[in-house]
């Protein structure tokens, strides 16, 4: 539930003249008022410590008091970049029955303009059919979970990833027994911990955090613009006409299903709209408004704290700002890219590097301070002004392209 639909559900006693309850949901381990004790006295609200207690609460991989594996977190074993020779799962696509393709047609004749193609549709309506996808994933795709959390490749939208935000958010599925059941191939042998760690990891840990932020910061959360961000989102985040292969990429899968994954979402939506500047609010809307998965109190949190850093780091304790070097590495889209990655200047130097170090440059009185970002200016100040100089006026004279 968000605040719009709290809102709502508060408005009903008076507008019809009944009793109203409001019961808490029960699809999620931590309620609000556990978040609230647990967030209250702390000077940082860092997910690493929430998620340890949520592991301790579920008794979910954990040998007595002990992490199973012999440590909490395995997410430096995350981050491999993909190989195209690896077989790769396709989520399951579910033929729409007579009820969705009226919704199919009904979405197409009314938004016709609108972003997206409503006739891809291939989601799950059902909890049997939702069930359905989870068993496949755990049997397919779980294993090398871990390994590729992280990575991205042309023309694969879905990689090893579960595919399973939105039943988890409409409660078609539990997140604690789909938890169960994924550390249940870790017990049977048939998944690697830092699959299963990973996994359970995102669900009841960053999930469940990201919800209690929402809760914990208040209303006024969403006005949140800590670096000052005004400029209005670029037009190819509609569209996904822009040259730049790894955002078009992006851009394009989530017109076609309505899905990118985690580090799509930070790291090349996300990471563009931070190093470019665009206001929080514009980010914020374009997140809840494309992806299938998308309520304010998951999505909110994420696209406004996490990936625009515009909540001056009550979530993320830096900005998740990078620059062309982490997109080569993590992925092959530069390889098909008009921009060469390792140009900085210069007509076909790859944009997120000058306007990584616009970003560096133009946060400085915000940002130099955060220990996390002592090597990134720690490597700006050895830099010649007349490099400096050039880097800015990149950026700048890109920036004006955007309009
Ligand atoms: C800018 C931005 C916006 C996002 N908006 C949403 C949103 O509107 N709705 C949404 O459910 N998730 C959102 N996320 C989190 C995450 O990207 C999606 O949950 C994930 O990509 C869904 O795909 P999947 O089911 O294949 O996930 P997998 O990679 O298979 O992960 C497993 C599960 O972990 C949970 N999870 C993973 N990361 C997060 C996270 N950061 N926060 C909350 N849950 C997480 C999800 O339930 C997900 O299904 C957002 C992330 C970013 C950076
Ligand atoms: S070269 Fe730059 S713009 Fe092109 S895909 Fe790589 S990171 Fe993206």
């Amino acid at each position: 539930m968000d605040r719009r639909l709290k809102a709502m559900l508060d408005s009903w006693a008076d507008r019809f003249d009944v009793p109203v309850e409001v019961r808490a949901d029960d699809r999620f381990l931590c309620d609000h008022a556990e978040f609230e004790s647990w967030a209250k006295d702390r000077k940082q609200l860092r997910m690493e410590y929430f998620y340890r207690d949520m592991r301790r609460k579920s008794k979910l991989l954990m040998d007595g008091d002990a992490p199973a594996g012999g440590q909490w977190n395995f997410d430096a074993e995350n981050r491999k970049p993909a190989k195209r020779d690896l077989a790769m799962p396709q989520p399951l696509h579910f033929a729409p029955d007579d009820i969705t393709q009226d919704v199919i047609h009904m979405v197409e004749a009314k938004f016709a303009t609108n972003m997206g193609q409503a006739a891809k549709f291939g989601f799950a309506v059902t909890r049997a059919d939702a069930l359905k996808q989870q068993a496949y994933f755990l049997k397919h795709a779980l294993p090398s979970f871990g390994d590729y959390q992280d990575a991205m490749l042309t023309g694969e939208p879905f990689l090893w990833h579960s595919i399973l935000s939105p039943y988890i958010n409409t409660g078609l599925l539990d997140p604690l027994e789909l938890c169960r059941a994924v550390e249940a191939q870790y017990q049977a042998g048939k998944v690697p911990i830092n699959a299963a760690e990973g996994f359970i990891r995102q669900v009841i840990g960053w999930r469940e955090y990201v919800r209690g932020i929402y809760w914990h910061a208040g209303p006024e959360y969403v006005e949140s613009n800590a670096l000052g961000a005004e400029r209005p989102l670029p037009e190819f985040y509609w569209t996904g006409k822009t040259d730049m292969h790894c955002l078009s990429q992006t851009v394009d899968q989530t017109i076609a299903y309505s899905y990118a994954h985690h580090i799509q979402r930070l790291m090349i939506t996300g990471n563009f709209a931070l190093l470019a500047g665009i206001n929080p609010v514009d980010v914020h809307r374009w997140y809840l408004a494309v992806y299938a998965d998308a309520y304010e109190w998951v999505e909110l949190p994420n696209s406004l704290g996490m990936s625009q850093f515009a909540d001056g780091g009550m979530l993320a304790s830096k900005p998740y700002a990078a620059s062309g070097a982490y997109i080569n590495r993590m992925s092959d889209y530069c390889s098909n890219c008009r921009y060469d990655v390792k140009q900085k200047t210069g007509p076909k130097a790859c944009p997120f590097n000058a306007l990584y170090w616009e970003f560096i440059a133009r946060n400085e009185d915000k940002l130099r301070k955060n220990p996390r970002m002592a090597m990134p200016y720690k490597n700006w100040d050895r830099m010649a002004e007349a490099d400096k100089v050039a880097l800015r006026r990149q950026a700048q004279q890109f920036l004006e392209t955007l309009g």
